[in-house]
């Protein structure tokens, strides 16, 4: 059978029968939760009926293989703690029917992979962070979730099924498909993204340190109020951020604390962090530049010390141009004007795999721009739209 929408639907909708939250399509489906193994062997299941070889490693991912030496298709099927129904799964389920089609109509070996811990239960994209070598099975497993459980003990309840990590060189390339997961295609319009580049990530601890002191008998001219820096730290940054951003720049400052953190204290200590995103390496550089230039001048300006901690993140990762192109060009046939060259803002199993193989990935539009919540969804004509492009891309190559 050629490739076919309807069963490409009804798997996506049978999948999220697997931890169903009752409200919406939403999905409760955490990485090694019993809902989450049973999804997957239901996967394996299917894969196995379409004549793929399936193949669980040792963290979990999910392969199933439809020959020797084939493209990899897919994404991850678990879900944040309150998730949408096609965050990761739209991407293993496009995989699944391209593949089933091109076994039953003698097309290319093209397989199949579902990531584990993709969502950060224990990591961030855990399972392809160690089937690509970002790291050790052993330093994932000492990962721990919320509740402290161990990804080691975790990862033993699938330990029946596991064998080894597959070799890279089986593979030609990756593509994967995911939802927008923002706002940008639904307001524009366009049915097809085609990712430029998965962004960089830069984090940091600042700590700011004044002096704590009655805040009715301290002069405001005295004050070293650490509260008052950060203030005119975030200010300064956002001004000078904004000279040096492209539209798809971003920057957060997520998580602040103040010391005492009381009504009748001038605050002496804030603690805060700084992330930033770009898909540029030179220009994530820069934006560090300019951090530590605006902490020595507010630090100056207000008498306080301001301590900048390790700056950690990951870089960016630029998708391949052969396959970008073979996407492009089929977006171009089969949704004329209507796709676009995009980067991706959030970071997706691609990143990783592309450190490995040529890789590429392709979204659809969020309906709202909403995701990792419970009404997140995408209209049935762009889910069907992108699998067809995704296969026409992937039989050409
Ligand atoms: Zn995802």
């Amino acid at each position: 059978m050629p490739l076919n929408p309807d069963r490409f639907l009804d798997d996506l909708h049978r999948l999220r029968s697997f931890g169903a939250s009752g409200e919406g399509k939403g999905v409760v489906r955490p990485a090694f939760s019993a809902v989450d193994i049973a999804a997957r062997r239901w996967l394996a299941s299917r894969m196995e009926e379409a004549g793929l070889k399936t193949h669980f490693d040792p963290i979990g991912n999910l392969f199933g293989l439809g020959g020797e030496k084939s493209l990899l298709i897919g994404s991850h099927s678990d879900s944040q703690p309150e998730g949408g129904w096609l965050d990761g799964a739209l991407g293993v389920v496009a995989g699944l029917e391209i593949a089933r089609a091109a076994k039953e109509t003698g097309g290319p070996a093209i397989s199949v992979v579902n990531f584990q811990d993709e969502e950060g239960r224990f990591g961030i994209l855990t399972g392809s962070d160690v089937w690509t070598g970002s790291i050790s099975l052993a330093e994932a497993d000492m990962f721990t979730d919320t509740d402290g459980l161990a990804l080691g003990a975790a990862r033993s309840r699938m330990a029946g099924r596991a064998r080894e990590f597959l070799p890279h060189d089986m593979f030609t390339g990756f593509i994967e498909m995911h939802i927008e997961q923002g706002p940008g295609m639904d307001v524009s319009g366009d049915q097809i993204g085609i990712v430029s580049d998965i962004v960089g990530i830069r984090e940091v601890r600042i700590q700011i340190t004044g002096r704590q002191n009655h805040a009715g008998t301290t002069p405001m001219a005295l004050r070293q109020d650490a509260f008052q820096a950060l203030s005119t730290f975030n200010q300064r940054i956002n001004e000078r951020f904004s000279v040096v951003a492209t539209p798809a720049t971003v920057w957060t400052l997520g998580h602040a604390e103040l010391s005492p953190n009381a009504s009748s204290v001038v605050p002496g200590l804030a603690r805060f962090s700084m992330q930033w995103r770009d898909g540029d390496p030179a220009r994530l550089i820069y934006m560090e530049t300019i951090l530590r230039e605006v902490a020595e001048e507010v630090a100056l300006e207000k008498q306080v010390t301001i301590e900048l901690g390790e700056v950690g993140g990951i870089e960016p990762a630029a998708m391949d141009t052969r396959l970008k192109a073979a996407l492009r060009e089929a977006a171009e046939d089969l949704a004329p004007g209507k796709w676009l060259d995009l980067p991706s803002g959030a970071l997706h199993d691609a990143a990783n795999v592309s450190r490995v193989m040529p890789s590429a990935m392709l979204f659809v539009p969020s309906i709202g721009g909403i995701s990792h919540a419970f009404d997140e969804d995408t209209k049935e004509t762009d889910l069907v739209k992108g699998l067809e492009v995704l296969n026409q891309a992937a039989l050409s190559l």
